[in-house]
């Protein structure tokens, strides 16, 4: 465990930086003040007549100085690093985003925040102006703590802000604003889990341990220890069971849900959008409607990896304000859900089945046996999917139909699954070769027919990849064989010798080109695919060759 602070952050106050490199992004937005620290709208909405004001410790970006603009908060405070901030901060943030209809506070309900804002609360009423306070307290997970304390407030937090954004752009009063927040925080519940913790913010590692395989029920935005460490279970499980809690927990509504899945800093887009997908379905499922959806980092717990649901049981005219236009550095408008389009059924075109043809039985027996080795190769000087990708490739061509009156069913058949199906770098540039021989074989036959149509596809495979012979890819094989004299089997055997000749080379393309000299010494797996291709095509051209034996190096 490292007792070197892991953080990016520049200068000697981390949050005091942050808050500067934002002034400077976001100019036509907000109005930053260091001291004392709070950010406020530059150009807020002319028909509001209260200001909305949040805040709360560091770590959680964007919230909440992120939401400040038009369409979103009048001021934002930001603490230390999970620390309330000071209720002298609150009070001039405040006292400056000020309205004549009074001050709206959204607080996350922890002890400290409380206790700040309600001091900076005293002090704005003497000075004349009205305020209001909205706490939200929406984390499941805490359901049970001593009344005295009650839920802590997290991702609902976002969904709060943006409804009383929109209504207070709307022009309505403290008093209906404050009304409105109040029934938000009640028609929502969150429940959050992490696999890993945030890195303390004094850098010196995870702020908890967790075993691999565990995860953190019911996690804190601050990392607090959830109250169940269980062992995890599949992440659609997880989602289930979250939804099914949070189903539980909020009132039941003829006008559907609002759903946000939040990132706590560590999560992907890809896998909070996957989950959002999750809780769609589970509500599909239960025959409930899904009114409006977001997926992202909207409250992180510095870099926890983890995520948060929350579910908010609407009431008529949310949903419009949630989709109320913003400009905020990244408070969210919601759009309408939108449905998903299933993949087209595989229409059956019909055709002949191929998988008895020569050359693709050939093919598949020769790629099946070079597999092992293929994969090798790709380890050293790729990725290590070459041979997937072949094999892949091979065996969705057998399972595959041609027109009936196809003269290269064979061909025709790689050449389609390799073009329309298979990956990576290799995938479409072998379509091209198939593509390339079946013409030629179709306009021709026997060997000078292959060398035309290996001569065509190392045209090809130029103009798309670039690549020249001495590349150290493919095309040295396909130059190597195109340019052999004599029969079939030299045919094949410049082939096999040009493939491993690109031992030698320098890798000029592709992934293995980050290699350098380290590829030197192993053959490159493209170059030695393609001779496995023509040891199968030699094979049915010219049975008395023992293609196999030629290529046995790789098989
Ligand atoms: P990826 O690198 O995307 O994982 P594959 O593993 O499927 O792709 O294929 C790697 C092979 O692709 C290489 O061994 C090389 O022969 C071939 N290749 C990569 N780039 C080019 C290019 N620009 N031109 C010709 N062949 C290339
Ligand atoms: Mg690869």
């Amino acid at each position: 465990m490292s007792t070197r602070p892991d953080q990016f952050s520049t200068g000697d106050d981390p949050i005091a930086s942050a808050l500067a490199g934002f002034a400077r992004a976001h100019g036509a937005t907000v109005r930053v003040s260091l001291d004392p620290a709070y950010v406020v709208a530059a150009d807020p909405a002319p028909t509001r007549r209260v200001a909305l004001v949040s805040g709360g410790g560091s770590g959680h970006e964007p919230l909440h100085t992120g939401f400040v603009g038009r369409g979103g908060l009048d001021a934002a405070i930001p603490g230390q690093v999970f620390a309330s901030p000071h209720n002298q901060q609150i009070f001039a943030g405040a006292r400056a985003a000020a309205l004549p209809g009074g001050v709206l506070l959204v607080v996350k309900n922890y002890t400290g925040d409380v206790i700040n804002f309600r001091i900076a609360a005293e002090r704005l009423r003497a000075e004349g102006i009205d305020v209001e306070t909205v706490l939200v307290d929406d984390d499941l997970a805490t359901e049970n703590e001593a009344a005295e304390t009650g839920r802590r407030g997290t991702g609902a937090t976002v969904l709060v802000e943006k409804v009383l954004a929109a209504a207070a752009d709307s022009g309505a009063s403290l008093a209906d604003l404050a009304d409105l927040g109040r029934r938000v925080v009640a028609a929502s519940r969150s429940l959050a889990v992490a696999s890993r913790a945030h890195t303390a913010p004094g850098g010196t590692g995870p702020a908890f341990d967790l075993p691999a395989g565990q995860l953190e029920y019911g996690v804190g935005i601050h990392g607090e220890r959830a109250v169940s460490t269980i062992d995890r279970p599949g992440s659609e499980e997880v989602v289930d069971r979250m939804l099914q809690e949070l189903l539980a927990a909020v009132p039941a509504t003829p006008t559907g849900y609002a759903v946000l899945v939040n990132g706590l800093g560590a999560a992907t887009g890809l896998e909070v959008y996957s989950v959002l997908d999750r809780v769609a379905q589970g509500l599909d499922e239960r025959g409930l409607t899904l009114a409006a959806a977001l997926a992202g980092t909207y409250v992180a717990a510095l870099d926890m990896r983890g995520f948060s649901i929350t579910l908010t049981a609407l009431e008529p005219g949310w949903v419009e304000h949630l989709a109320a236009p913003t400009a905020t550095p990244a408070l969210p408008s919601t759009e309408p859900v939108g449905t998903v389009v299933a993949a087209a059924a595989q229409a059956d075109t019909g055709g002949r089945e191929v998988r008895d043809d020569p050359f693709l039985t050939a093919l598949g027996r020769l790629v099946s046996a070079a597999k092992p080795e293929l994969t090798r190769l790709d380890q050293v000087t790729g990725d290590g999917d070459f041979g997937d990708n072949l094999d892949g490739g091979t065996r969705t061509a057998l399972a595959s139909r041609v027109a009936e009156d196809e003269p290269q069913p064979g061909l025709r058949a790689v050449e389609q699954a390799f073009l329309d199906h298979v990956g990576g770098s290799s995938g479409p540039l072998y379509g091209l070769l198939f593509q390339n021989l079946r013409t030629a074989l179709t306009d021709g036959s026997g060997v000078d027919a292959v060398r035309a149509g290996l001569r065509s596809a190392l045209e090809a495979v130029q103009r798309v990849g670039g690549a020249r012979p001495g590349d150290r890819t493919m095309a040295d094989t396909l130059h190597a064989a195109a340019n052999s004299s004599g029969d079939a089997a030299d045919l094949l055997r410049a082939a096999v010798d040009g493939a491993a000749a690109t031992a030698d080379l320098l890798p000029r393309r592709g992934r293995a080109s980050y290699l350098g000299e380290r590829a030197l010494g192993t053959p490159d797996p493209g170059a030695v695919g393609v001779a496995i291709v023509l040891a199968a095509l030699v094979e049915v051209i010219d049975p008395t060759v023992d293609a196999a034996a030629l290529v046995n190096p790789w098989t």
